[in-house]
């Protein structure tokens, strides 16, 4: 059973339920102080605007953001060695720097001793069921990348106590979940799967845990009722990196990530990187307020969906719908953007195909988009044909061709969206 307070309440009532109106003034207001700041200390912003032909008093809305080109987190390794060690988007004085991770790239991150809570991991915590009280193994990597401390602040900043297990060593995890009476799991949802199979597995029963924060890694639907339902785990999830910290996070209802307010999310087209209207897929920009590293409009290369639509849970902000994959893997087709994993899902509804490949060319001035598809045995060709364009209409929101052709057509390892078009 879920306890019901986990399910109640707010981090911060006034900020998470505030109007409309009320955002955009919050927001606003921190965007031109966190612009001018950046301006005057931080050159490698300084350039950025200065390069696009803009002074800080054009940036004075989230509306102004898009004349401002994205930064894509591509880029940043070489930014960084250009202007050594952090690109020239650090604030701060090298002294009053707590720590510097370093994430793969490579990519360094500056965090400042006196920064308060710029990664604001507590509203996604709360929102997510921790209470004051709760223990928690906090089974992230504490090295070089900065998953792990992220949460452990925000825990922390909730009251809770953590206690930091890092990765690995199965037996310990579940010898001090179990001494410390640990009501609170954060790390990978497969770990923690092993962590409950394993004391299942050892006669040791039921773990204490009530709560879990997960990340790093796909939360399949099953796996989630499995915790909820089998072992009484509310599990949620957050979108972060570690250049902006927590941008989203779930709620109650596991519905979408409602967007933090001290973060503006925008959708973009990733070949243009012009901000999309609600329900379209596209490239995930987000500015954060956060002094000491100003990331201001930085392309993440992951993409999802934004709606505005309420949610019951009474926060106010917009949410984005979930991972839609990488943005360096998206193809356009027709002005619709389709990915790797949009064509999986077509594929997965005919079981009879046992290997596909999107092909795109162009007739004209059209686009066509042609599914060439392997049968296995007893695969039927018309039946198979029929359902491949319905799930194409439905998952793509394209009309396609669809061709089955002979098994050994579609070379081992081919690419599952080739783009034939050439551009003259
Ligand atoms: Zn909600």
């Amino acid at each position: 059973m879920i306890r019901a307070d986990r399910l109640k309440g707010y981090h911060d009532r006034r900020r998470e339920t505030m109007g409309l109106r009320a955002r955009q003034r919050y927001q606003e207001t921190w965007l031109r102080a966190l612009v001018a700041h950046a301006w005057r200390r931080a050159p490698g912003f300084r350039r950025r605007v200065a390069t696009a032909g803009l002074r800080p008093a054009d940036l004075r809305t989230p509306g102004d953001l898009a004349r401002l080109p994205v930064m894509e987190k591509a880029a940043m390794p070489e930014l960084q060695r250009a202007d050594p060690p952090f690109g020239g988007f650090s604030t701060v004085r090298p002294a009053d720097l707590h720590w510097i991770f370093v994430s793969p790239g490579p990519i360094y991150e500056p965090f400042a001793r006196r920064d308060g809570s710029p990664w604001h991991a507590e509203v996604a915590c709360f929102a997510g069921g921790f209470r004051p009280g709760d223990t928690v193994v906090n089974t992230f990597l504490y090295h070089l990348t900065p998953a792990a401390h992220l949460i452990d602040r925000g825990l922390a900043r909730l009251g809770c106590t953590v206690v930091p297990t890092g990765p690995g060593n199965t037996d310990i995890q579940v010898k001090t979940i179990l001494d410390l009476r640990a009501t609170g799991y954060v790390g990978t949802p497969s770990f923690l799967m092993t962590l409950l199979q394993h004391a299942l597995a050892k006669g040791l029963g039921r773990l204490p845990l009530e709560v879990a924060q997960v990340g790093a890694e796909a939360l399949p639907h099953s796996l989630r009722r499995a915790f909820e339902e089998q072992h009484g785990i509310l599990t949620r999830q957050s979108f972060g990196t570690a250049d902006l910290g927590i941008v989203a996070y779930e709620c109650r209802e596991a519905d979408g990530m409602h967007v933090l307010d001290d973060a503006i999310l925008e959708i973009c087209d990733p070949h243009t990187g012009a901000a999309l209207p609600a329900g379209e897929t596209g490239e995930i920009v987000c500015t954060v307020n956060h002094r000491a590293y100003p990331m201001v409009r930085f392309g993440t290369g992951d993409l999802s969906v934004r709606t505005e639509a309420p949610c019951p849970c009474g926060r106010t902000s917009a949410r984005m719908l979930g991972w839609r994959g990488r943005a360096d893997e998206v193809t356009k087709v027709r002005g619709m953007f389709i990915h790797p994993r949009q064509a999986d899902e077509v594929v997965g509804r005919c079981p009879a195909v046992t290997r596909y490949q999107v092909v795109v060319t162009r007739d004209g001035h059209q686009d066509v988009l042609t599914l060439q598809a392997e049968l296995g045995q007893g695969g039927e060709a018309t039946t198979v044909v029929l359902a491949l364009v319905d799930a194409m209409r439905e998952v793509m929101k394209l009309r396609g061709e669809v061709r089955v052709v002979p098994p050994g057509t579609i070379p081992e390892g081919a690419k599952k969206i080739e783009d034939r078009r050439t551009w003259e």
